[in-house]
């Protein structure tokens, strides 16, 4: 019999309750299970040992056989340290401790040989260890011990309070003998077979004592490929369950609206990217089930018309629709481009907002109450309670990461039937592309639509990296293009921490640019995040209506803003953008048909990770690219979505480096599913057993913390 991988961790033999408690505050390791779980991070070579006169200058972990000779306390109070002199036939180093003198100098033989693993450094003509791991040379003979030695994760308290690797090791260790060295299997045969994957015994066994390099290595393709396993299928199944279980309005045909828009007044070819997603939207809409899609396409891809055309589909079913956009101007910018877009079809569209008059508001919430009007555009102002719709049939959010998951559920409850059991379809939409192994792992519960593909005829926006000290020659460039007819903006950092800094930059710049660029020949716009919206809003219109050339601003032009016209984004300071801002920002010029330019301005000085940014901006223009490098730069932790999803505590797969696992995963995951939804087959019955434990458990951690 197995043993019970729940037992708390107190039960294992060299355990005992103070270790316990500190495995659990420092690792969090509760259980068996827990421990077994505790991967390792890297692994040493620990065949070699080196001799005192073999020691390079290079730092590395080494394992070195000698003896204590003398033990000397150096320094003052807090610089104290104490110093072993450390001797093998061939020469002499030190071992160095800065704290538990006492402790160390009773516990040490002197004279007797021992193994000091541990970093050495070269400092004054002589190599020295501290913080040595050290073993008497007897019992390390006499140990398990393999030639990939584990290196667990550890804190400094734990290692303060002697919880050594050493000692985590053999608590493993341990833990392998009471279990006899079996451990039950969790995935099936026929995915073991198919992939080749060792089983699990064997596969824990090599994790902590790897015989061998490709045992390790087979053993760590297995153990990630099951935990991506798993939640993959946790993940389908709750989409699946989502789709059962939460009734759709049905919109069961395409109509005249539909029609006479598609057949008559569609201002371009759609792409067929465009068309794809479209396929997708009416099939979800088609179906008895909500829709929750996430659509994903680049800046300037074009989802604008893919989300009116969805609106249509919605009216022609005799049902409201809206959509949300994250800032007043946005929302103004998509009414005005949809009345444009409809001024040919009978249909009743209105804005809302926060600086919506009262009686115009109160008129417009009536004919929303009444179901004279058809789409309603706005900002958060259309969460409120007082916005009562007729029969709210699809609700659009549009840059839905400006949007947290309870603004999404409070439009859930607009829906025709008021107690949300059967609530409008949802589109969200984002323009910051995340890789799509992410997508897969943060948005479980949605569907994802991409638009891979920019509408034709669309000329490349030239990106280059220009130092301060050319400046004069930018200048020059942006003069040449304003004589053109061309505007430009001008973007300055906006970060949290130093909001006060930013705005003199933001000042200085200003009043730099109007000495270079004077009155009356030239026009510019000022817009900031310290501005009443009503005056932001004013200067943003001035340069829409092209009243003004150059448009001075911090980020907050960032998403979403369509003046054709500009064709010059400059970015001040570009290396303190991260990424996908630095897209975002470049996505507002190449939006008519002249050729546009991004500059990308910086310091001298700048530290590699800028680097790649900037090279990564000037050599590309692919959204999804671009996202891939910000992930590999900044990993998963600073993306949207992935604190709620759990990509974060994955124990032994890494969300960027194993992607092809991954891949596997969500493969096989959704394989095994299609044939057997229940997984009610005998074959997947520890499938399905796993699957159980495995959500008992989660449920049990969120309880927790
Ligand atoms: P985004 O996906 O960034 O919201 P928009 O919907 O604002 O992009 O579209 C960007 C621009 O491209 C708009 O001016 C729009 O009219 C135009 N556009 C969209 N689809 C097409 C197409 N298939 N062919 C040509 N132009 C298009
Ligand atoms: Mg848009």
């Amino acid at each position: 019999m197995a043993i019970n991988l729940q037992t708390p961790i107190d039960y294992l033999k060299g355990v005992g309750s103070s270790r316990a408690d500190l495995l659990r505050k420092e690792l969090g390791i509760f259980t068996y299970q827990d421990l077994m779980h505790l991967f390792p991070n890297r692994y040493i070579d620990r065949t070699q040992y080196y001799k005192i006169n073999q020691l390079q200058r290079n730092n590395a972990d080494v394992q070195v056989i000698g003896k204590i000779v003398s033990f000397t306390e150096v320094g003052q109070k807090r610089g104290k340290r104490l110093v072993a002199k450390f001797q093998d036939g061939t020469g002499t180093m030190e071992l160095v401790w800065f704290r538990g003198h006492k402790w160390i100098k009773d516990s040490l033989k002197l004279n007797t040989p021992y193994v000091a693993f541990g970093k050495t450094n070269w400092f004054n003509g002589t190599f020295s260890m501290a913080h040595p791991e050290l073993e008497l040379l007897a019992e390390h003979e006499k140990n398990l011990r393999s030639a990939m030695q584990p290196v667990y994760p550890s804190t400094e308290k734990l290692s303060n309070r002697g919880i050594s690797n050493r000692v985590i090791s053999k608590i493993i260790q341990q833990l392998f003998i009471d279990a006899n060295g079996k451990f039950d299997e969790t995935l099936s045969e026929s995915l073991r077979k198919e992939l080749h994957l060792i089983g699990k015994s064997e596969a824990l066994f090599n994790i902590h004592f790897p015989k061998s390099p490709e045992l390790l290595a087979k053993a760590q393709f297995r153990l990630k490929f099951e935990e991506l396993f798993y939640i993959q299928l946790q993940l389908i199944i709750k989409n699946l369950m989502h789709k059962s279980k939460i009734k759709g309005l049905p919109f069961e045909h395409i109509g005249e609206h539909f029609k006479t828009f598609f057949e008559e007044h569609l201002p371009f070819e759609l792409t067929n990217a465009q068309k794809r997603v479209l396929k997708e939207i009416r099939s979800d809409l088609g179906s008895n089930a909500q829709m929750n899609r996430l659509l994903q396409g680049d800046v300037g891809s074009g989802k604008t018309i893919v989300a009116l055309m969805s609106m249509l589909m919605a009216i022609d079913n005799g049902f409201q629709a809206c959509l949300m956009a994250p800032t007043e101007i946005l929302s103004i910018q998509h009414y005005n481009g949809l009345l444009d877009l409809c001024k040919n079809l009978k249909i009743n569209i209105k804005l809302l907002t926060g600086s919506t008059k009262t009686s115009e508001r109160n008129k417009i919430l009536e004919t929303l109450k009444n179901g004279e009007l058809n789409i309603i555009i706005g900002t958060h102002a259309l969460l409120e309670d007082r916005v009562e719709f007729n029969n709210l049939g699809l609700a659009i959010i549009d840059e839905q990461h400006r949007f947290g998951v309870a603004q999404r559920s409070k439009l859930w409850r607009k829906g025709p039937d008021a107690g949300g059991a059967i609530p409008p379809h949802i589109l969200v939409m984002t323009a910051t592309p995340i890789p799509r192994t992410l997508a897969m792992s943060v948005y479980g519960d949605l569907d994802i639509s991409i638009i891979d593909e920019l509408p034709a005829g669309r000329k490349p926006i030239k990106t280059v990296h220009r130092y301060d000290k050319n400046r004069l020659n930018v200048f020059r460039f942006v003069k040449d293009e304003i004589a053109k007819g061309r505007q430009i903006y001008i973007v300055y950092p906006l970060i949290q921490e130093s909001e006060k800094m930013d705005y003199k930059d933001l000042m200085d710049g200003y009043e730099s640019i109007a000495r270079d660029f004077p009155m009356p020949d030239y026009q510019i716009s000022i817009v900031h995040g310290k501005m009443k919206p009503a005056d932001k809003d004013y200067e943003m219109q001035r340069f829409i209506k092209g009243e003004t050339q150059i448009m001075v601003a911090t980020t907050v032009i960032e998403v979403g803003v369509n003046v054709p016209n500009a064709s010059v984004m400059i970015i001040e300071s570009a290396e303190r953008f991260g990424l996908s801002q630095l897209h975002q920002l470049r996505g507002r010029v190449g939006r008519g048909a002249e050729q546009s330019y991004c500059i990308l301005m910086t310091g001298h000085k700048l530290s590699s990770d800028s680097k790649t940014r900037l090279e990564t901006m000037v050599k590309t223009s692919d959204g999804f690219e671009i996202a891939e490098v910000d992930l590999k730069l900044r990993g998963p932790g600073d993306l949207m979505g992935t604190q709620q999803s759990g990509v974060l505590n994955l124990k032994i797969a890494d969300i960027v480096k194993d992607k092809d696992v991954l891949h596997h995963a969500r493969y096989h995951a959704k394989k095994i599913l299609n044939e057997d939804p229940k997984l009610a087959k005998q074959e997947h019955a520890v499938i399905l057993d796993t699957y159980r434990k495995l959500s008992k458990f989660k449920n049990i951690w969120n309880y927790i913390s």
